[in-house]
């Protein structure tokens, strides 16, 4: 019985193992903070949050704030609309390694016409939030990290 194993799955992991929730992420976002988990058995940097460790998928993980500096790996610009993020177009996701060690998504904040491979290995920081709704597949608003480059305006 696959569904009861996830149920019980899920109920183990709620009570003992999830030491950051994706809301108290968000909430951490809108205060300024990028928050992740170190995990106990290899030391390493889990964000998102998760319940396993993403190195080693460990289980005993502590709530960390990291220091929202990284290097942008890549992006791209998106100018034709998902449902949900008609009103966002142009925006630019990108992938930035934080300096802790994992990767992330959010989004640049810089103009599409300044957005070339030129930028790729630049340093960025977090600098606030994006906020978007739901479409058909996420329900309710979120917010994602924005990213600048440091040294730029
Ligand atoms: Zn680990």
């Amino acid at each position: 019985m696959v569904g009861k194993e996830q149920e019980e799955i899920e109920k183990e992991l709620s009570n003992e193992y999830i030491a950051l929730t994706y809301a108290d992420y968000e909430a951490g976002l809108k205060a300024g903070k990028l928050l992740g988990l170190k995990c106990a058995s290899c030391g390493g940097i889990t964000c998102h949050p998760m319940p396993v460790c993403q190195w080693c998928s460990g289980r005993h993980l502590e709530k960390v704030e990291l220091s929202g500096e990284g290097e942008l790996r890549t992006f791209t610009i998106i100018r034709v609309a998902s449902e949900g993020f008609e009103d966002d177009v142009p925006y630019i996701p990108c992938l930035v390694e934080i300096k802790e060690g994992p990767c992330i998504i959010g989004r640049l904040d810089i103009d599409v016409e300044s957005a070339t491979q030129g930028i790729i290995g630049k340093t960025v920081t977090l600098d606030g939030i994006s906020t978007y709704n739901g479409d058909k597949f996420v329900s309710g608003e979120h917010v994602c990290p924005v990213f600048k480059i440091v040294g730029r305006e």
